[in-house]
Formats: C-alpha cells, structure tokens, sequence
C-alpha cells in the first residue's frame, strides 16, 4: 500500500511505526531459560574483572545485582526460537540505514539478590519508537524496551528499561565543502573546570598533563582531587609528546559519525608516567604494535577542534 504522495523518509517512516506498534502489541515475549545456573566461576570472573574484593557475595552465595544481564546474554548464534520483539524492529531500523548505535539509558531495578543455582528466564517487552530525531550523530530513533528476569517459581527478581538511538551516522565532515568552511565534526569533547587546561594546551601545541600542586603527582585524565594526597590545588606539566603504545584496538565497525574506518585507537604510554589515550594516524592499522614508538600530532577535524593524535616516531 503506497501512498504516491508520500516521500521516501515519510513512507520509511510510517513502516516503522507500524512495526513498533505491532511489536508494542505482542507484550512482554518470554525468552529462553539462561544456559547456566547462577554460579561460582561466573561471578568471580565478573568480580575480577570489575576489581571488586567484596567477600560477601561468595560468602553469602549471591550474585552481584548488577550481573543480572550476564545470567541470560545471548551469544552471536541466535536461534529463531530466541528472537525478541525487539530485534525485527533492530533489524529493521538498520535495513533503512540506521545502523549506528549507541545506548543513552539503562535503569535496572534489583528485586532481590539471585542465588547460586537459580536458573532465570528473561522477558523483553518493546515499549517505544521515538523519532526521527536530529542529533548530533546524525538523525535517527529511539527504541525502549523493557527486560523482567523471573526465577523458576515465576516471581519477578529484576528488571531493566533500556534504550538506543539507532541513527544513520553523518559522513563526509572531513571534506571541505564550497565555502571553504567545514561541517562541524560531531563528537566533540567535553571542556570543563577540569579539563580546559588541556584543550587550551591542544590548541597552542602542547599536550598538558595536570600536575598536584602539592605532592607534585602526574595525572591523566585531568580531575579535581589528587588520588595520592587529596589536594584539589592543581597545575600541569607539559609533557615531551613521546610515547607508546601500551595497548590498540582497530575500529572496523560500527561506523563513526566524521570518521572513516577503520582506525586505531591507543592507549599511549608517555614517559612522564601517565597514559592517554589517543588515535595513531600516519601508518597502516596493521603495522601498529605493542611497544611501538609514537610523537603526537596535531590535527584540525574542523575549524575549531583540534585533537591530539600519535604518529610513528623516535622516542
Ligand atoms: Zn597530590
């Protein structure tokens, strides 16, 4: 049924809501059964990982609230049986080019602690499609669903609204266009009380890593308090711009609104002691490696912003 008056985006649009309503409509979709029980080697791997020494989880043969996604996370493999309301509408927002994500809102409420040998069922339920939105990733909607996890008596043990935008990321910034003016690149850094010294730095050529006043401490990134003495009296050194690569990923995918892919990104060991992290420019993504020396560089990603970036170089 098409509308000859319609345009392309009105008529994408009216198809997707029509799926969320039809998502909306089936309710709260009971999942698959967690694979596992709660157990011992999950919740010690999770602790380890978040550097959490609280012996009372163990002790008590609980789980940490905040694990409960882990109990019932899916793996790469889904069968059909598994799908939720909320993956045909994922699906089909990226079938119409919105195939960026990024999540904006996640609130869990924990009914109770979950005990070693529970077995859980999560439960999804679409609640909403907002949009389309313009933002500053580009345009794009918001999709909200709900997750009720339940124990075997079928009692409520936790829940958590979630929510994305999935957007059709914005390209072409690096290009100048007619006006010699270039769009503005999207992601940009947050400056405040404690971190304007270092974007001052940037634009004048320096890469500034703040300084206790009182202990003399290096820290990166920049804060109000001293994590050695407390002090909130604070100044900044201004580093050699040698370093290297402590550890890299190398970004395929998803896209990044401004950017092409793929791209490294480092965190950066300085000889000063602290490490920043950074992307490596000036060298193919497959000749970075562990160790390698680097010298930061400045470079323009529109008339304003100007990041700090590491090239191959001497240290
Ligand atoms: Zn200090």
């Amino acid at each position: 049924m098409t509308d000859p008056s319609m345009t392309d985006s009105a008529r994408v649009d009216r198809e997707l809501r029509e799926l969320a309503d039809k998502q909306i409509a089936l309710g709260e979709m009971r999942g698959t059964p967690a694979a596992d029980p709660v157990n011992v080697p999950m919740i010690r791997h999770w602790l380890t990982a978040l550097g959490d020494a609280n012996p009372a989880y163990l002790d008590q043969g609980v789980a940490p609230p905040a694990m409960i996604q882990v109990w019932t996370m899916q793996g790469l493999r889904q069968d059909a049986k598994d799908r939720s309301p909320v993956d045909d509408m994922l699906a089909a927002l990226q079938a119409h080019g919105y195939t960026g994500v990024v999540a904006t809102n996640c609130e869990q409420t924990y009914h109770r602690y979950v005990r070693l040998g529970e077995r859980l069922t999560p439960s999804t339920r679409f609640t909403s499609l907002v949009g389309p939105k313009r933002t500053a990733l580009g345009e794009g909607y918001f999709a909200t669903w709900n997750v009720t996890w339940y124990d075997e008596a079928d009692e409520p043990v936790a829940e958590m609204m979630f929510r994305i935008l999935k957007f059709r990321p914005r390209t072409g910034t690096a290009k100048p266009p007619e006006t010699g003016r270039r769009e503005p690149y999207p992601l940009r850094p947050a400056v405040n009380a404690d971190t304007a010294f270092f974007w001052e730095g940037v634009q004048q050529g320096e890469l500034r890593i703040q300084r206790c006043a009182d202990c003399g401490e290096l820290r990166h990134p920049p804060g109000p308090i001293c994590p050695a003495c407390r002090s909130t009296n604070r100044t900044h050194t201004v580093a050699s711009g040698h370093g290297t690569v402590y550890s890299y990923v190398v970004h395929h995918h998803p896209p990044v609104p401004g950017r092409e892919t793929p791209f490294v990104v480092a965190v950066v060991e300085l000889p000063e002691g602290v490490r920043i992290v950074g992307n490596i420019v000036d060298c193919p993504t497959d000749a970075v490696s562990i160790g390698m020396s680097l010298r930061v560089t400045y470079r323009a990603l529109d008339d304003e912003l100007v990041l700090p970036m590491w090239a191959p170089g001497e240290s």
